[in-house]
């Protein structure tokens, strides 16, 4: 008789399955992976087969080129992973294809939640609330300050300086894989039909999610743009990281903006040169964290992936058995 739950081990560089030698968003190459989502610090290349959504395994294809090794798996299915442990993919509402994985094990059940998010988003399948005995969930947004306002709110202020500024652009930095395409489509629902600018490196993932059906409306490249006026009165979006470079000098009067949950933060957005924070996450915020842990309402909750001691300490005080969980690699920057 094994302890309870000893079949899953956190490791410094990912969790790992033991008796099916499996790992979760490992940080470095492994023989075999089950992946929740496309983003960076979660999907890498290089595993020798990697297990994840159909969608998250074409992210990973367009964005690392592995094809090899790839094993689908659809929401709501359970695949045997041997050891006697199976893991079924549930929606984590983050961006396209994201996943929490289920593991169950000898009667034991545990939940990775990946990154995830409570919001409605367009773009996505809502995150399911699943019943389970350990919930690891991610905290990047884990302390009472972070409460994102509803989108709807944030793109009205878009829209607003949009309307407010028919000379200038309004350049807005969103992460190019699920910001943008939320951005893009919540503007599409608030009736903003018109020509949307990218920058090139946007281009593929939008496309991506158009061939798994999320509409994105009319879109055009910047660097296909006839001359600077066409862009006048337009929305441009482009990856964070261009909006200080160069590239930014053939918009015409840009206003910079930048969709991300750390404008809830002032002096991040001043850093950055933003002229108009939007607090825009596919995290959850702390309300969304907690209610989360409340309604999932497991025996244990393990906490990583950001900032873990406001939240276990809001455990303790729930009396709920938490612990916080040293993973290393993961941090969202720019969400
Ligand atoms: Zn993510
Ligand atoms: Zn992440």
């Amino acid at each position: 008789m094994t302890a309870p739950f000893s079949w899953i081990r956190p490791e410094p560089r990912g969790i790992h399955v033991v008796p099916a030698d499996i790992w979760i968003d490992p940080s470095r190459a492994v023989p075999r992976a089950l992946v929740t989502h496309g983003h960076a610090d979660h999907a890498r290349g290089g595993h020798g087969a990697t297990i994840a959504t159909p969608a998250t395994l074409a992210i990973m294809e367009l964005r690392y080129n592995t094809r090899e090794g790839a094993v689908a798996a659809e929401y709501g299915e359970t695949i045997a992973l041997g050891g006697g442990v199976t893991a079924t993919f549930l929606p984590a509402g983050h961006v396209l294809g994201s996943a929490q994985i289920l593991l169950e094990h000898a009667g034991e059940r545990v939940i990775i939640t990946g990154d995830y998010k409570r919001a409605a988003d367009p773009t996505c399948a809502p995150f399911a609330v699943t019943p389970c005995d350990i919930f690891i969930t991610e905290a990047t947004f884990g302390l009472p300050v972070f409460t994102h306002p509803p989108i709807a709110e944030e793109i009205g202020k878009l829209l607003a300086a949009r309307t407010a500024n028919p000379d200038s652009c309004i350049l807005v930095g969103a992460y190019a894989l699920g910001k943008a395409q939320r951005v893009i489509a919540e503007l599409r629902a608030a009736g903003h039909d018109e020509t949307i600018w990218l920058h090139g490196a946007m281009e593929a993932m939008c496309r991506l999610y158009e061939d798994h059906n999320v509409p994105l409306g009319d879109l055009k490249l910047v660097s296909d743009a006839p001359s600077k006026d066409a862009m006048r009165g337009h929305i441009v979006i482009a990856p964070p990281a261009a909006l200080n470079d160069r590239w930014s000098r053939r918009l015409p009067d840009p206003i910079t903006a930048m969709a991300s949950g750390w404008m809830r933060v002032r002096g991040r957005a001043r850093q950055r040169g933003v002229e108009l924070p939007l607090v825009i996450s596919d995290h959850a915020d702390w309300n969304e964290l907690t209610r989360t842990i409340g309604e999932v309402n497991p025996q244990e909750t393990w906490i990583t992936h950001g900032r873990e001691e406001a939240l276990l300490r809001w455990c303790e005080l729930n009396q709920r058995r938490a612990r916080a969980l040293a993973l290393v690699g993961y941090e969202d920057e720019d969400d």
